[in-house]
Parts: C-alpha cells; sequence; structure tokens
C-alpha cells in the first residue's frame, strides 16, 4: 500500500492522560507527510506542539489542526469586524485576540462554544439569552465527553451545546470539528493532497471515520488490524 500522507488524530491515537501511546513515533514515521487533525477545542496548536515536543514528538504547529483554533480563525477569515461572545479557555481568547477578534459579553453577533472548564450559571444564561436573540452559534466540536481516567468521563463541548439547547430551543448551529469537513479540508489544504492521496488514521469511527470517508478519505481504525499491518509494511 503506497500512502504519502496521513491526517491522524491525536487523543486516543497517539497520546492519552497519561503520555504517549504505544507505536505512536513508529505511525507517524510511517508517512512523508502528516497532519494532526484533533477535535481539541481547548488548547493552541503552539502549545500542543511544545507539549508532544517534551513526550519525543517533533511536530510543526502549522501541521496541528484543532477544532478550537479553528473556529476562531474561521472566524476571523470571514466576519472579522464581528462581536463573537466566547466560551473557552483563556489560551483561546488570547489566540482569538491575537488574531484580531473582538470580545464582547452582551450583545453579540457570533457565539463560539468551545471547551470551558470555567462555565457557569451566568455563562450558560448569557449565550442562551444571545442565541435566542439571533446571534448565530458556533459550536467548536460536537462531543458530549471523552474518556478520563478510571473509567471517569470528561464533559466536553458537546455538552455545554446540549445546556445551550435546552435553554434556547431547537436554534440551528454551525459545527466546526470532526465528523464536520472543515478541519479535513483545512488539513488536506495544508497537505497539498487530494482526499484520494490520503488516509485518516484514529480511534473513533463516529467521527474520525464518519468524517474522513464523507470526503473520499480512506479511514483506518488505529486499534485494527489493517494499523497493525501498516505497520508492519514499515
Ligand atoms: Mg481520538
Amino acid at each position: 500500500m503506497q500512502i504519502r500522507a496521513s491526517l491522524i488524530d491525536l487523543d486516543g491515537t497517539l497520546i492519552n492522560g497519561q503520555g504517549l501511546l504505544p507505536g505512536a513515533k513508529e505511525l507517524l514515521a510511517r508517512f512523508d507527510h502528516f497532519a494532526l487533525v484533533s477535535n481539541d477545542s481547548e488548547h493552541t496548536p503552539v502549545h500542543l506542539a511544545n507539549r508532544l515536543c517534551g513526550l519525543g514528538l517533533s511536530i510543526s504547529p502549522e501541521h496541528i489542526l484543532l477544532a478550537g483554533a479553528a473556529a476562531l480563525e474561521s472566524i476571523a477569515k470571514e466576519r472579522p469586524d464581528a462581536r463573537v461572545m466566547l466560551v473557552g479557555s483563556t489560551m483561546l481568547s488570547q489566540y482569538g485576540q491575537d488574531l484580531g477578534l473582538h470580545f464582547v459579553g452582551h450583545d453579540p453577533e457570533i457565539v463560539l462554544l468551545a471547551r470551558d472548564r470555567n462555565f457557569t450559571y451566568a455563562k450558560l444564561a448569557a449565550a442562551s439569552n444571545a442565541v435566542r436573540s439571533g446571534a448565530e452559534l458556533i459550536v467548536a466540536n460536537p462531543d458530549v465527553t471523552h474518556p478520563g481516567q478510571d473509567g471517569d468521563v470528561v464533559p466536553e463541548t458537546g455538552a455545554l451545546l446540549a445546556a445551550v439547547l435546552a435553554c434556547a430551543g431547537d436554534v440551528p448551529y454551525r459545527v466546526i470539528g470532526k465528523p464536520e469537513p472543515y478541519l479535513f479540508e483545512r488539513a488536506l489544504n495544508r497537505l497539498g493532497i487530494r482526499p484520494a492521496d490520503a488516509v485518516m488514521i484514529g480511534d473513533n469511527l463516529l467521527t474520525d471515520g464518519v468524517g474522513a470517508e464523507r470526503l473520499g478519505i480512506e479511514y483506518i481504525d488505529v486499534n485494527s488490524a489493517a494499523c497493525a499491518n501498516l505497520l508492519k509494511a514499515a
């Protein structure tokens, strides 16, 4: 199998809460080109590049596509003058300000939901009422939880979305992260390749798999025999 480039998921594929997963370095070494495509909506590409460097993986921030940072980049490109209410981390807030975005606490034109460990009743009220008043709702990723330690779940952006929808009603919203096409398309673009020349390697059929196959990108589950064969063929 001749594959030039890969889009690779991060959590559960290369790393987990404890560190690097077995085979991660070998997997990356299998490809001439790759980009990380992750629904992370709390950190910036530079932060994750530094963290991965500390784990022994040298990856340029330009090749790390994250749902939260990509959502801000998308708004900065399409609606640079919009008043934006960000429900998200201080890291993302700083990233958005560096992109020139105008963050506001009331009367926004856009509400952006990302992973916010400091989510509060007041933030829920502000975001829900803004959306009810006509602000556009953008969601970094639709995941409700991700796996934590000892079988626990870690609440994700989709849980905050569920809270806003419970209050605001059945309003339309736009999802940036997987399985929607935006992150995949940006990664293909960064690598300068077509869908037919790429594979997506991940651990989640519903986000990595469904999203990739919708765009005509072959999907390989990191825990499958096909992935083991890929490593053996190296
Ligand atoms: Mg994953």
